[in-house]
């Protein structure tokens, strides 16, 4: 029958039935918005299903062991305050039968001959000037697709490691998960030690500050660092930074409980809260050392706590974007470095692409846009030092990165240090 209407019927007909589907469509998409009342997966959950994808190729069989470990109770160390009652924490840690991790090591090693702290990376090869960069050996298992790439520049190797003597952290042996009671105001009235992963002192120690040396600590709260670095007694001046205001004022309670005021003062201690991004432009070529440890996708928080965590859907775009800004952090790190100063790039996850990547794709736009010339050091030394207290993961293209193992349930910490000729 619609085929014998007349043709302005049929078009009517038409039209109805258009906008009919129109509203059905309408609603169809209507619909699918409220189904988000379908079950919430928890962000831990997201941040594991997306953690098993990528890090099951990054590290192949070792992967199950390095996610129970993040499963499991991270491991704590006390960093002595030496500005406190050093005799008294060194009594409790002596009853407590603990180990400062950053001397034994020393000691230890002391007694296997000069060779140890040379001992060259067999898959980075130093090369001799004038030649080209570094090859690499047998490139890590790939994540994401992004393969073998060179690393960014020759390689410079720490013979030694110069230490501060005045940093103690104390630890329990592998295997032992005795746990550190909180810390307690001492008789000077400063808290005796700060608790942290020990993994977290590994930045600060590569950083090799030296006395008189001007420091910046680019991203800075809640301030574990920046206390370590002034526990070194070496600091001329300390920039500490953060753009989080919030971060900061935990970070001014910390200083502040373990720190006497007159090593706090404004030409020794200055506290600021500005885009770190930005800091190349306004202060270059000031630092003798520079630590950029950069906001990431914190894999061990990540994996056990809902709050504040960037695997949540609603931060997938931030997530998306860290790389781009751990990489113009440590551009600005690096400007903001004197020719011959040293800077330290850290984070707390195992991604390649918020590691490696980040660093080899800053020195490429240090070396081409602004005309630097930058060495990688090789951490080897530091690797071989501390291996008996952390799992190194010994395959990195660039820098060291510490697995938490069951045994030594420290990190992940990342860490690479890049050393500015000119
Ligand atoms: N170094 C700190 C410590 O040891 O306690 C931890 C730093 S945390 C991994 C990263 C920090 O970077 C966060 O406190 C965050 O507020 C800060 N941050 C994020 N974006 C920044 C920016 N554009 N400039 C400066 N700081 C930034």
């Amino acid at each position: 029958m619609a085929a014998l209407r007349p043709l302005s019927c049929r078009l009517t007909f038409l039209t109805e039935r258009r906008s009919e589907w129109q509203r059905l469509e309408r609603r169809n998409i209507y619909k699918k918005k409220w189904a988000s009342s379908r079950p919430r997966v928890p962000n831990t959950q997201l941040a594991l299903h997306n953690m098993d994808m990528s890090y099951s190729l990054q590290f192949g069989e070792r992967w199950p062991s390095i996610r129970l470990a993040l499963l499991c109770q991270q491991k704590y160390a006390a960093l002595l305050n030496g500005f406190g009652d050093v005799e008294a924490a060194l009594r409790e840690m002596e009853r407590r039968q603990a180990g400062d991790f950053v001397y034994e090591s020393r000691r230890e090693r002391a007694g296997q001959g000069p060779d140890w702290t040379s001992r060259a990376r067999p898959r980075l090869r130093p090369a001799q000037d004038g030649q080209t960069p570094a090859s690499a050996g047998p490139a890590p298992p790939a994540s994401g697709g992004d393969t073998a790439r060179e690393p960014p520049s020759v390689l410079e190797t720490n013979r030694s490691v110069p230490i501060s003597p005045n940093l103690k952290c104390f630890t329990y042996p592998r295997g032992d998960i005795t746990r550190f009671r909180p810390a307690r105001p001492d008789s000077l009235r400063l808290l005796e030690y700060y608790l942290m992963d020990a993994a977290s002192l590994l930045p600060v120690l590569v950083l090799d500050v030296q006395p008189g040396h001007t420091v910046l600590d680019l991203c800075a709260a809640p301030g574990g660092k920046s206390l370590a670095l002034l526990q070194t007694e070496c600091c001329r001046h300390l920039a500490v930074n953060d753009i989080s205001t919030s971060r900061l004022s935990r970070l001014r309670k910390i200083l502040h409980s373990y720190v006497p005021k007159n090593a706090r003062t404004e030409d020794r201690l200055r506290i600021t809260s500005f885009d770190g991004r930005h800091w190349g432009e306004v202060e270059r070529n000031t630092f003798d050392r520079v630590l950029v440890d950069v906001p990431c996708t914190t894999d061990r928080h990540s994996v056990l706590e809902e709050d504040n965590n960037i695997f949540s859907r609603l931060r997938l775009r931030e997530r998306q974007r860290l790389p781009l800004l751990q990489t113009q952090l440590l551009v600005s790190g690096i400007l903001a470095t004197k020719p011959g100063g040293s800077i330290v790039y850290s984070t707390c996850s195992l991604s390649q692409l918020q590691n490696e990547y980040v660093v080899e794709r800053a020195v490429e736009v240090a070396e081409t846009e602004h005309n630097m010339e930058l060495r990688l050091v090789d951490l080897t030394a530091i690797r071989t030092l501390y291996s008996d207290t952390f799992n190194f993961h010994g395959c990195c293209r660039v820098g060291e990165l510490v697995l938490p193992h069951l045994t030594a349930n420290y990190g992940p910490m990342y860490f690479c240090k890049l050393h500015r000729i000119h």
